[in-house]
């Protein structure tokens, strides 16, 4: 349950609030974390209680309905601690919460957003299949009505949150005759339906702390009120708007790491001393440190910049990808660089920096891989410029 203190906070009050929760108890607690190798079961409950479930999420819906810049520098801060913190309420304020929210139906916004918005309705967004990764529309998990229930099975993968959701937001293909994705629909499904089970993986290479999981429906009975939006064949329009909000809070996940990877490899260069100085004095090491935080800004002036032009209006998908793909690659440029500086440390040893280079490396992975980004950029421009002779959402008068 949410404090209900937070409620009265300016913006700016909540800001500071996230902030000394991050160097208070997230930053202290990695540690911790990583031995237990779970997200610690307290810090989930501050979480829930200082309103990070809330953030995206209307007054209206018991929510804190925070703007999308107001998200994005929320980001900025909690994320300069282990983005694992984030994987555990990520589905909540941006797949799944912002899918219900614009495509659901009054009942299901009134029966789902208030628990998720207090933490007490942990979701999950269960699109991605074996044979479905960045081609989703090919996804074979089946839904076929029967009665005053649709009929679920299949498998899915790599589900952020999988094993500790209460409820998934399954995407399962209603009408066999179409392929691809106008036979898709969208299905609230209880975690605890009988039918369903849960499997982690044995390894995670990164995230390790929070990762994602298989979800198998074996004969799963949902009831029709739990097609979302009470309509079939949405589906993946529905999945593109929780996306396209998602994306833009991985670009901003990716300053936040950014800019911890950078305050810890500074600090550790002005420490460390080798030819009789700080390694800090050396040209190549300061040229190394000005060059990733040009880029680290770069990132954040242009997350932010995308996360006005959504409060405007229309979603700028072209930009939020623009944003996600340059966000994510920085970082990993970043992460590497910081790895370098530490030398030996960079790879023995428990210092968050390794443990973060890990971490990022999914970022240029999930949300749309970079190189599916770079194609959809490619095809937009062309198609567009063919079209009028203009770039997709620029900013040209
Ligand atoms: C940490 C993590 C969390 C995740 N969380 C979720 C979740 O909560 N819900 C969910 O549904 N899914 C989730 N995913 C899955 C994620 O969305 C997929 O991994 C991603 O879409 C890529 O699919 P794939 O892994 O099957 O890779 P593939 O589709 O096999 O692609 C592999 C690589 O091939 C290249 N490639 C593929 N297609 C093209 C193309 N057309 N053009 C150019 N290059 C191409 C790219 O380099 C790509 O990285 C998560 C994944 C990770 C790693």
């Amino acid at each position: 349950m949410i404090d209900p203190d937070i409620f009265g906070y300016d913006f700016d009050a909540y800001l500071e609030v996230i902030a000394d929760f991050t160097d208070n108890e997230l930053i202290p607690a990695e540690n911790e974390m990583v031995e237990a190798g779970a997200v610690p079961p307290r810090i989930v409950a501050r979480m829930a209680e200082l309103g990070l479930f809330a953030i995206t999420i209307p007054r209206a819906y018991g929510g804190l309905e925070w703007t999308m810049e107001q998200q994005v520098r929320l980001t900025f801060e909690f994320t300069r601690a282990s983005c694992v913190y984030r994987s555990r309420f990520s589905t909540v304020i941006g797949l799944c919460s912002q899918a219900i929210l614009d495509h659901g139906t009054e009942e299901q916004r009134q029966r789902l957003l208030p628990a998720m918005a207090a933490g007490e309705l942990v979701t999950a967004f269960a699109l991605t299949e074996e044979e479905a990764g960045s081609d989703a529309g090919s996804l074979t998990t089946t839904a076929v009505r029967s009665g005053d229930n649709y009929v679920l099975n299949g498998s899915k993968r790599y589900i952020t949150n999988a094993a500790w959701a209460d409820a998934f937001v399954v995407f399962a293909r209603t009408d066999q005759s179409k392929p691809g994705a106008d036979g898709i629909s969208a299905f609230i499904v209880d975690a605890g339906s009988n039918g369903v089970r849960t499997a982690l993986p044995e390894i995670m290479n990164g995230h390790a702390e929070g990762p994602v999981g298989e979800i198998h429906l074996d004969d799963v009975e949902v009831p029709v009120e739990n097609l979302l939006g009470g309509v079939e064949g949405a589906g993946l329009t529905m999945a593109l708007r929780g996306i396209n909000h998602a994306r833009l809070h991985v670009a901003a996940t990716c300053i936040g790491q950014g800019t911890r990877l950078l305050e810890e490899t500074t600090a550790h260069v002005n420490g460390r001393r080798q030819f009789g100085s700080a390694i800090a004095e050396l040209g190549a090491v300061q040229a190394t440190l000005g060059g990733s935080f040009a880029e680290l800004e770069a990132g954040r002036s242009l997350t932010v910049e995308c996360a006005r032009a959504f409060d405007e209006g229309s979603i700028p998908r072209h930009r939020i990808a623009s944003a996600k793909l340059f966000s994510s690659e920085m970082v990993g440029r970043v992460a590497d660089r910081c790895v370098q500086l530490l030398g030996g440390e960079g790879i023995v040893g428990p210092h968050p920096v390794p443990r973060m280079w890990r971490d990022v490396r999914a970022l240029r992975i999930y949300e749309g891989s970079s190189p599916i980004h770079e194609r959809n950029l490619g095809r937009a421009m062309i198609k567009q410029v063919a079209a009028d002779g203009t770039l997709p959402n620029t900013y040209r008068v």
